[in-house]
């Protein structure tokens, strides 16, 4: 048996006033947060983030003899007003708690009391590659391979369970404490009932639009493909690549595959940018064909990454 955690050290966390601060701007969210039907409580922690509808705290259970630290999305029943909200919510949830793998964030468990639903996650202390980017502005070459190793590893297994994630972006690509990848948020996730399926419609607006979906020409998988070709993009080059001044031009820039590659960028990086960027979803490489596009090869993938990895740039190359 595992030694009991001393419950002071999880019940009182050391930054007890931020979140109890945090809690009193949404006094919806209790202390104490107690799943009625499994009985088990948890005490609310650190505040983690927050997103359209959910906020996040850092969570321990009450159970002395259970001490791990999770992660729970709280969102207000009083912000799911509307049907397709409720439904949405009741889809990710559906979609989330069937999927196990070592790059997707592994859900736990969701109930709901009077005020909220929550999701209890694994937590990704490291934040996502949207704080990452934020700070590093550019990633070095063995860093995107070793991102992109574990995101491809993770959207193969979605692809194979017939899932398409739809919102793959930095800011779903979450950092475990080992900075391994973690991939979440599966609010505009959808199942493929049939070989060939073509979606026709999505709730919500993903942040890297295809142009299949700016089209309304149908979609389905290489969406997904099309959001790693972006997310490679922004880590290597420093910004989005259909990023202008206005929305509207945005949309007529990803119509028009209009992105420039600079030209001091790796030509094999380019080139892999370049095949997951093009218009047609049929010519985009596959998740699984993709571990063998010479990228992957420019150097031996790094089995891990230092932590200052987060704030400065390593010296890797
Ligand atoms: P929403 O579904 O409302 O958009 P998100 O899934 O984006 O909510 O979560 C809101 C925020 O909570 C995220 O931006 C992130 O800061 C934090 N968060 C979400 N999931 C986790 C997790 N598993 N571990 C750590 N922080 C998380």
């Amino acid at each position: 048996m595992k030694a009991a955690m001393p419950i002071t050290s999880k019940a009182v966390p050391a930054n007890a006033d931020a979140a109890a601060a945090q809690r009193a701007k949404n006094p919806t969210i209790p202390a104490v947060i107690v799943n009625s039907q499994s009985r088990i409580s948890y005490n609310c922690g650190k505040f983690l983030g927050k997103g359209g509808f959910a906020f996040c705290y850092e969570v321990t259970s009450s159970d002395a003899s259970d001490c791990r630290t999770l992660a729970c999305k709280i969102v207000s029943k009083k912000l799911l007003v509307k049907d397709s909200q409720k439904e949405k919510m009741i889809q990710e949830i559906e979609i989330h708690r069937k999927l196990s793998h070592e790059h997707l964030v592994k859900f736990y468990d969701s109930f709901a009391d009077q005020e909220n639903m929550y999701i209890l996650l694994e937590l990704c202390s490291r934040r996502s590659l949207m704080e990452l980017h934020r700070r590093r502005k550019l990633v070095t070459v063995p860093e995107a391979q070793y991102f992109m190793r574990q995101i491809v590893s993770g959207c193969q297994y979605l692809h194979s369970n017939k899932i398409i994630h739809r919102d793959l972006k930095l800011g779903n690509v979450f950092l475990n404490s080992k900075l391994w990848v973690k991939i979440g948020d599966f609010g505009l996730a959808t199942q493929v009932n049939r070989d060939g399926e073509q979606k026709k419609t999505m709730c919500g607006t993903p942040n890297y639009l295809a142009p299949e979906v700016l089209n309304k020409q149908g979609h389905s998988f290489e969406v997904d493909v099309w959001s790693l070709g972006c997310i490679l993009y922004t880590l290597v080059v420093g910004r989005p690549p259909f990023e202008s001044p206005s929305l509207k031009e945005t949309y007529v820039r990803i119509k028009n595959n209009n992105f420039k590659i600079p030209s001091s960028l790796n030509p094999v990086v380019a080139a892999f940018i370049r095949s997951m960027l093009q218009s047609q979803p049929q010519l985009r490489p596959s998740v699984f064909a993709m571990p063998h596009d010479p990228f992957f090869s420019l150097q031996p993938i790094l089995p891990s990454l230092p932590e200052s990895v987060l704030t400065v740039t390593p010296r890797l190359d």
